[in-house]
């Protein structure tokens, strides 16, 4: 049996990361989707909220499951029999740090890092992005799931 992680902020999740997700599913027994958890870093939706989106826009992958995490990504792979961490890969800009980031964690715990390129209709997607778009009236319908265009529609205006 395979598992494997997703990790990230998803604040919130976008069509780039769906995509990454469902071809990491097809291709390993269950992917865990782990949230992280930073009371430092200010995000638009709390940890709670992340991981129900994320749980209602998997719902259909059934090899799937969503968590939270802080600390150390390497950590919560040992805690859960997790053997590899996915990463999408963008653009060249994102190797540097993902490829040293592999490497301390392969350094520290044996971890492996796998790399996934973005499907090229995600390549400029980002989650910063979208908010940011959405925050001052863009189109950012088709770069995320419904439920999180509805969730930022909520949000924003409220606030
Ligand atoms: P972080 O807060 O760690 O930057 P994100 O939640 O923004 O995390 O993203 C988590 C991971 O998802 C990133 O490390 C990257 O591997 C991947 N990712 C993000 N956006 C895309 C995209 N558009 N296409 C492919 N992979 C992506």
């Amino acid at each position: 049996m395979i598992r494997v992680v997703c990790p990230g902020s998803f604040d919130p999740v976008t069509n780039g990361h769906l995509d990454i997700i469902s071809r990491a599913a097809k291709l390993h027994d269950e992917v865990v989707v782990a949230v992280l958890r930073n009371p430092s870093k200010s995000s638009l939706f709390t940890a709670d909220e992340r991981v129900e989106i994320l749980a209602e826009v998997t719902k259909g992958i059934s090899n799937v499951k969503v968590a939270k995490f802080d600390g150390l990504i390497v950590d919560f792979c040992r805690a859960n029999d997790i053997s590899a961490i996915v990463k999408g890969l963008r653009a060249v800009s994102d190797f540097d740090y993902e490829m040293q980031m592999a490497q301390m964690n392969y350094n520290q715990a044996g971890v492996e890092t796998l790399f996934m390129t973005t499907n090229p209709l995600y390549a400029f997607l980002s989650s910063s992005l979208v908010k940011e778009f959405a925050r001052f009236g863009g189109d950012v319908a088709g770069l995320a799931p419904d439920p999180v265009l509805r969730r930022l529609t909520e949000r924003l205006v409220a606030g």
